[in-house]
């Protein structure tokens, strides 16, 4: 009964640590000064580990909505999530699903710390 709301939980709390993954790859890629990267896809899939070339200007824009994620677009999960960009080799989604917005923002890792 309440498996639906769990699965979103830990769909959610994955795409999260990813994010985190892309925060450190920003990082690096700003103290090489280049205006590229390559960020780990932030779907659900635990085990995916597809890489998407996303110029870094347009990866600050994602992250200034902890609700915008970047993602292979074949791997979007219509259910929680809904396209707000296509690009060339990635998509932009932002969290439509109440559940997983809801965490993803807790989780937020450019959120002022309380
Ligand atoms: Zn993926």
């Amino acid at each position: 009964m309440t498996s639906k709301a769990n699965q979103r939980e830990l769909s959610a709390k994955t795409e999260s640590l990813f994010r985190d993954v892309n925060e450190r790859i920003a990082e690096t890629s700003e103290r090489f000064e280049s205006d590229e990267a390559q960020f780990m896809c932030e779907c659900s899939d635990s085990g995916c580990a597809e890489r998407l070339e996303v110029p870094l200007a347009e990866y600050e824009q994602v992250r200034e909505d902890p609700t915008t994620f970047v993602l292979n677009p074949k791997h979007v999960e219509p259910e929680i999530e809904k396209i707000v960009k296509h690009r060339h080799g990635y998509a932009v989604v932002r969290k439509v699903d109440d559940v997983v917005a809801r965490i993803v923002r807790g989780l937020d890792p450019r959120a002022d710390p309380a």
